[in-house]
């Protein structure tokens, strides 16, 4: 379901649970460099102030004076704070230092739910995918990125409690789409650090199923070491190790979101690469 969409705009693609720790940065690195390898342009916003996605793709604390803030602050700044990673075709607005106060200080902020949704306005057209790292709370900085995308996408950590607050999250979708943003979908849940020996990790995907149906993404990212030391290393698990199962699994992902959300390389990312 594209047809809403004007060619040159990209599709936005939220990764967001309330719950910290449930692979929502890890999806986002790993799944925005394998839709970059595969040819697409694509944009990762850090939001959340903690920066892990600045850090996993090796943007460190010094190379963060501007970025996410900045462009919350002043849409007309977005070009200004994109950066490039080492990834090619991957560029990043980093977590900033001050963004960290954004929540406060938005609550003042004339259009405060729409900050996100005009910056990314001044630069989606250079890029086919944009996907915004939601901090674990359901806060004004997550409602900025409902309110910017068309997509949700919700890790889901194959756990205990893993589909406690899963509730909280789809009214907050429900509420965004009847009203801030009409083109926002639910558009899929991954199932994340699947462990095959753990029959909780079976289970948690069982209910996830009957819940969501298809909305639950097939590919099933298991948990694995490499996953978690590419991110140390500042790279995606595919530039550190390819032949491991975590990287052959965001691939899968990667590939499988790209079929259901029809994305593909639009003409002013091919006319740029
Ligand atoms: P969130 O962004 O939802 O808080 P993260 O993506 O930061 O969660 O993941 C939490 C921790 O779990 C991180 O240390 C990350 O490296 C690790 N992790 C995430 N996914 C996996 C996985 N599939 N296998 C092993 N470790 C993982
Ligand atoms: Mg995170």
């Amino acid at each position: 379901d594209t047809g809403s969409r004007s060619a040159s705009s990209p599709r936005i693609i939220a990764l967001a649970n309330q719950k910290g720790g449930v692979g929502k940065t890890t999806t986002a690195i790993n799944v925005a460099a394998a839709l970059a390898a595969s040819g697409l342009k694509v944009l990762l916003v850090d939001l959340d102030p903690q920066g892990n996605a600045s850090t996993g793709l090796g943007v460190g604390y010094d190379a963060r004076s501007s970025g996410t803030y900045a462009m919350l602050e002043d849409g007309a700044r977005a070009a200004g704070v994109v950066q490039a990673s080492t990834v090619p075709g991957l560029s990043l607005v980093a977590a900033d230092t001050e963004l960290a106060g954004a929540e406060l200080e938005l609550v003042m902020a004339e259009g405060r739910e729409y900050r996100l949704r005009e910056a990314l306005a001044q630069i989606g057209g250079d890029y086919d995918v944009v996907l915004i790292d939601c901090p674990p709370s359901l806060g004004l900085l997550t409602l900025n990125a409902l309110v910017a995308a068309q997509s949700v996408l919700v890790p889901l950590q194959c756990e205990f409690f893993a589909l406690e607050g899963i509730s909280q999250l789809v009214r907050t979708v429900n509420s965004v789409s009847k009203g801030l943003n009409p083109a926002l979908k639910l558009d899929g849940i991954v199932l994340t650090m699947y462990d095959r020996r753990n029959n909780l990790s079976e289970l948690v995907a069982d209910d996830a199923r009957s819940f969501f149906g298809d909305k639950v993404m097939e590919t099933l990212i298991p948990r694995n070491i490499r996953i978690s030391e590419a991110q140390s290393h500042g790279q995606p698990v595919m530039n550190y190790d390819q032949r491991s199962s975590g990287s052959q699994a965001y691939q899968a992902l990667a590939t499988e979101l790209a079929g259901r959300l029809g994305l593909s390389a639009g003409q002013k990312g091919k006319a740029r690469a």
